[in-house]
Formats: C-alpha cells, structure tokens, sequence
C-alpha cells in the first residue's frame, strides 16, 4: 500500500515512520521497517502488525541506520499479521524488498522456490521477489532486481536493500507508484509525494517498466531492460 525510503546522512528510522504517518490515511493492516546497520551494513528490520504507532513501540533504542525502507501494507495474499508484513527479507538477512502490488504468477513462482529447496517464512506474494533476488547470480543490485522482475507477472512498486550493496537502493515500477525525492546529499523514495514534501519539492515520477538507482548523492533512472532514461527532476507545488 505505501513505501517510504531514504538514504543520506540522517538517522534513518524516525524519518521513515514519520514518512509512514503522512501514507497512514490511505489505509492499511501491518507496517515495517528495515534499517542498514552504518558499520557492517548488516540489515536490522521491525514489523507489527496494527498502526504505524504499534510499529514504533517496537523499534528498540538503538536501531541506528542511515539508508531504510518502510512499508504500510494493505494485504492481499496472506492474513494481516507481524510475519506478513513487510520488509520480505531472506533466510540470510541479506535483501530486503517492500512492495506495493499483487504478484500474479506468486503461486507458480513459490512451487518452483520451494522445489529448489527455499522455505518462505510468509504467505505473501511479495516474498517470492525477494528469494528471486537473492538467489540470483548477477553481479550488480541493478541485475540482481531486472532478473527478478522478468519472470514476475503483476503490478509493483518495489524498493530493495541489498547488506552487500549498502550504498544504494534499487527502485522499480509496473503499475503502483514510485516517485523519487532529490535532496541535497540525501534521496527519497515514496509512493505517494505526500510522504516526500517535507523533505524537498525536486521528484522524479517513475513510469511504468522504468527503475531507478538511488544513493546519497547521485540517482539514476533507467528501464526494467537497461537503458538509461536520464530523468529530470520536476518542482512540485503543494498547498500545505
Ligand atoms: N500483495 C502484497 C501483500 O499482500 C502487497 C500488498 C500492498 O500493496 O500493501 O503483501
């Protein structure tokens, strides 16, 4: 239903669930937060079904980060519940990946995974994005989402952390919105402009089969088949 991301300087979960906060009106069940640990990059995730606040008692103290990614689920494959909310991370804790969306082909894509030996620890459809990252053997984040994302059928909004790949988030778009926020030093990523204003006016909307490569002080965009699609960053004017 929402994500809310961002990398820079900041301590990275406040602003996350205050991001959260501001997609709280377009309804939803459960909600999570995955956070980089700033020295070993290693991912530290909390989720909770019930309302953001719930989510927010349940982050411990130190839960510093200065890349994350949140989402407020509204669920359609699987019952609301703390283990069905998102962040889908692997066994490993290496990928992280929210999503907005239904998997069409979730069904046939888990019978396939969990042949090869994969055990879900979600009913989601979202979960099979993230063992299709994890298990790919492309060299770059970037390669590791556009495999994914060609054998899913269905309509997404995704963002993915990668422990391995701690500079950067990977985007992408199929029918459920992304849209960038360019700051200084610092990019968001969002569902909805509502959770970027406070933060800076500069957004980039993603189209559909268009993905993008966010990391503090640089972002680029680019198609699901790897052509660069150099988008330019447009003012929005919002009445607060
Ligand atoms: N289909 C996903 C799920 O049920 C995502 C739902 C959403 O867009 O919040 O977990």
């Amino acid at each position: 239903c929402g994500i809310v991301g961002y990398i820079g300087k900041r301590d990275v979960a406040p602003l996350l669930l205050e991001g959260l906060q501001r997609l709280e009106y377009r309804g939803y069940d459960s909600a999570g937060v995955v956070v980089n640990s700033p020295k070993s990059g290693a991912l530290k995730m909390v989720k909770a079904k019930g309302r953001v606040r719930d989510l927010e008692a349940r982050v411990p103290k130190r839960f510093a980060g200065t890349t994350g990614i949140a989402h407020t689920r509204w669920a359609t494959h699987g019952a609301p519940s703390d283990v069905n909310s998102h962040p889908h991370l692997d066994p490993e804790n290496q990928v992280a990946v929210v999503h907005n969306g239904i998997v069409d082909n979730a069904a046939d894509l888990r019978a396939k995974l969990e042949a090869e030996g994969v055990v879900f620890a979600s009913e989601t459809d979202t979960e099979v994005i993230t063992h299709l990252i994890a298990r790919s053997g492309a060299d770059s984040l970037e390669e590791k989402v556009r495999e994914a994302l060609k054998v899913i059928e269905g309509t997404y909004g995704i963002a993915v952390m990668h422990a391995d790949f701690a500079d950067r988030i990977v985007v992408a778009r199929n029918g459920s919105p992304v849209i960038l926020g360019i700051g200084e030093k610092e990019m968001l990523v969002a569902s909805d402009v509502a959770a970027l204003i406070a933060h800076t006016r500069q957004v980039v909307t993603l189209n559909d089969g268009e993905m993008a490569t966010l990391k503090a002080d640089d972002f680029r965009t680019y198609t699901t088949s790897g052509t660069q699609t150099n988008a330019t960053p447009e003012t929005v004017e919002w009445e607060a």
